[in-house]
């Protein structure tokens, strides 16, 4: 049976986990209760993997907390704002989900639709339309060492997701680390992933988003993001954290790790700019 709560995804907890998710709970209390710095204009691109049963009634809040302090924006505007180089007056939430998992077609989209908001999601294209019992095996692979099996979106999920306005981007064929892999090896990722999202949607595929995602660790900055733009991709989404500017480049954007449980007071620490 595919996790279905999120309860189950994360699993007891040991006593070291415990305590330093407590420090880790306390030092973001303290950064939210720094001054917010209103003025200053931000694009921010909070992104989740799941939204699960039991973190429905969580992802409704963030959206309401978002909602209260800016408006969101679509994946497809919020690259156009960034490569026009404008001025970013006001504070803009751009939401995406990485890898493709059943949940976002189940639970995501519903509460996404209910709250006007527009969202990317990115596929590792090999783990669509795989089936929990026939591909057992190769979905455990997907997080190597865990006993985690994970029930990812159909085609005919991902049709609906385009037919409801929401971007669908690439997040490479087999859910590849770029570091580990050859330019070759990278365009290959880049450019099958693609092929197959725009002959399953039927639309161009225009945005990338990289698996793990952190710089210098995951994929190679001074290679990657070029890669992306010669497969025909306009924009490269990274897990490094931040604030968005105007002038900052769409093929090293920044987005914010976030879990749809995570109390309002962390949303506060990440996405709020401060000075
Ligand atoms: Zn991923």
């Amino acid at each position: 049976m595919p996790i279905q709560s999120v309860a189950a995804f994360t699993g007891p907890l040991s006593p070291g986990q415990r305590l330093r998710a407590a420090a880790r709970r306390a030092a973001l209390l303290g950064l939210s209760l720094l001054p917010g710095r209103g003025r200053r204009g931000a694009l921010r691109f909070p992104y989740y993997h799941h939204v699960f049963a039991d973190e429905r009634a969580g992802f409704h809040r963030q959206l309401r907390w978002m909602r209260r302090h800016g408006e969101f924006l679509g994946w497809d505007q919020a690259v156009g704002l960034m490569q026009s180089g404008d001025p970013i007056d006001g504070r803009y939430f751009c939401l995406s989900f990485d890898d493709g998992f059943k949940s976002c077609i189940t639970h995501a989209a519903p509460i996404l639709a209910e709250h006007g908001a527009g969202a990317a999601f990115f596929v590792a294209t090999r783990f669509i339309g795989t089936d929990p019992v026939a591909d057992r095996a190769m979905l455990l692979d997907f997080y190597p060492g865990e006993q985690r099996l994970m029930e990812f979106m159909s085609w005919d999920d991902c049709r609906a997701l385009r037919d409801a306005g929401m971007v669908v981007g690439s997040h490479t064929h087999g859910h590849a680390r770029l570091s580990a892999l050859n330019e070759d090896g990278v365009l290959a990722e880049l450019a099958v992933s693609k092929q197959r999202i725009e002959a399953e949607l039927d639309m161009e595929c225009r945005h990338f988003c990289c698996p793990w995602g952190q710089p210098g660790g995951d994929f190679v900055p001074g290679r990657d993001p070029d890669v992306a733009r010669r497969a025909g991709y306009v924009s490269f989404a990274t897990t490094a954290r931040g604030p968005t500017r105007a002038g900052d480049s769409p093929f090293l954007i920044r987005r914010d790790h976030t879990l749809a449980n995570d109390p309002d007071y962390q949303l506060r620490a990440f996405l709020l700019e401060r000075g």
